[in-house]
């Protein structure tokens, strides 16, 4: 029987916008929420929809400095400046709205420990980028991070499972829990060398007690469905055996797919379908269920709110209809170029790949695979020998 899934939700997550033109488009999660329920998902008895409101200022203080938290405030009130002189620029009323969608990811774990949910997701959270004392990236206050702290300080948890599969590599969570290893950091992004933040290189494998705690898997351009599927089957279920998660944590960033406007990979909804059931069953295999989602990056309209519902919908265990309800293109049909909204949830026109590079990345791949699994039996087979 499918387990309790939550969904949660906030109208604040919708107003989480840069403005015009920025990339972040929060109605991305109006258009996902909108694709469900027009597949009555919300109708079904095991299916939550949870509210939420802003957190605590003790809340952000377990991860940030007051001093950025001050910052944040007074750069709220004008709605004038920027976060960190880039893409990421002030707009009135941040504060609050951030500390929503952080409220967001704390319903959600407590939900889930309280037991009244198995299963979470959060599409208005996931800002992996924003570190103790800085934001960027879109990303204001570290929600996954809190949460995070939340399970171990809180609730005890001493074995966390944190997997992100945004493009952009998840520099924020990695740094926070660098020297910790009660938090095991899997982050799989397209190279720094090609995309903000231009970090996550295979040699940050954490330090202290969190020394082999953080595996990055930095990919090259136009990485395809079937090496990325091959790498995340070879290393995830390993690491769930040997670490034994007590909770699961996932960043779903939907910007790795082929129609991103700003990453270089190539994923279509093969690889979401299979990530999802993947973690699914792990989830249920070691941690009684117990998992979180978050919403994270993705910045094609036609992609985003199609992956983040085939994910929702493997893991709440509810069916999709195949093809997207009218209502809904030409209701959205405003965001698509030349009244190309998406027919059918899945996607129709993979891009073909160049036989060169596939052979190249498929290389790449498979060496990468071998070298992260041989750390794995390193950082455990070492430590059994010598106990
Ligand atoms: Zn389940
Ligand atoms: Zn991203």
């Amino acid at each position: 029987m499918p387990s309790k899934f939550g969904f949660i939700y906030h109208e604040d997550f919708l107003k989480y916008n840069f403005g015009k033109g920025h990339p972040l488009n929060s109605i991305r999660i109006q258009m996902h929420k909108e694709l469900l329920e027009l597949n009555s998902f919300f109708n079904n008895p095991n299916i939550k929809l949870i509210s939420t409101k802003p957190c605590s200022d003790e809340d952000l203080l377990t991860v940030h400095t007051r001093d950025y938290i001050e910052f944040i405030r007074k750069l709220s009130e004008t709605g004038v400046g920027s976060v960190d002189d880039k893409d990421t620029p002030a707009f009135k009323n941040m504060f609050e709205i951030a500390k929503t969608a952080v409220g967001g990811t704390i319903t959600a774990v407590d939900e889930v420990m309280n037991g009244s949910i198995l299963h979470a997701w959060n599409p208005g959270g996931g800002f992996h980028h924003a570190k103790q004392d800085s934001g960027g990236g879109f990303c204001i206050f570290n929600d996954i991070a809190i949460a995070i702290k939340r399970l171990i300080k809180k609730y005890n948890l001493q074995r966390i499972l944190y997997l992100d599969i945004d493009a952009h590599h998840g520099n924020g969570v990695q740094e926070i829990f660098y020297d910790d290893s009660r938090v095991f950091k899997i982050s799989l992004h397209e190279s720094g060398e090609t995309l903000y933040p231009h970090s996550g290189f295979e040699d940050e494998t954490g330090i202290g007690d969190g020394e082999g705690y953080n595996i990055n898997i930095p990919l090259p351009i136009g990485t395809f469905d079937e090496a990325y599927i091959h790498i995340i089957y070879q290393i995830l279920p390993l690491i769930a055996e040997f670490y034994n998660p007590q909770f699961i944590v996932l960043a779903a960033g939907a910007d790795a797919h082929f129609l991103d406007p700003l990453s270089h990979l190539q994923l279509t909804s093969t690889t979401y379908i299979r990530i999802a059931e993947l973690v699914h069953g792990l989830s249920h295999k070691y941690c009684g269920g117990k998992c979180v989602l978050l919403g994270a990056g993705g910045y094609s309209l036609n992609a985003t709110p199609r992956i983040w519902s085939l994910i929702v919908s493997k893991i709440a265990e509810v069916e999709l209809k195949d093809e997207i309800p009218v209502e809904w293109r030409s209701k959205y049909n405003e965001y698509f170029n030349e009244n190309n909204a998406p027919i059918r949830v899945v996607d129709d026109n993979p891009p073909k790949i160049d036989p060169e590079r596939y052979k190249k990345i498929s290389k790449y791949v498979d060496e990468i695979t071998n070298r992260v699994k041989e750390n794995i039996f390193m950082l455990y087979g070492f430590f059994k020998l010598i106990k």
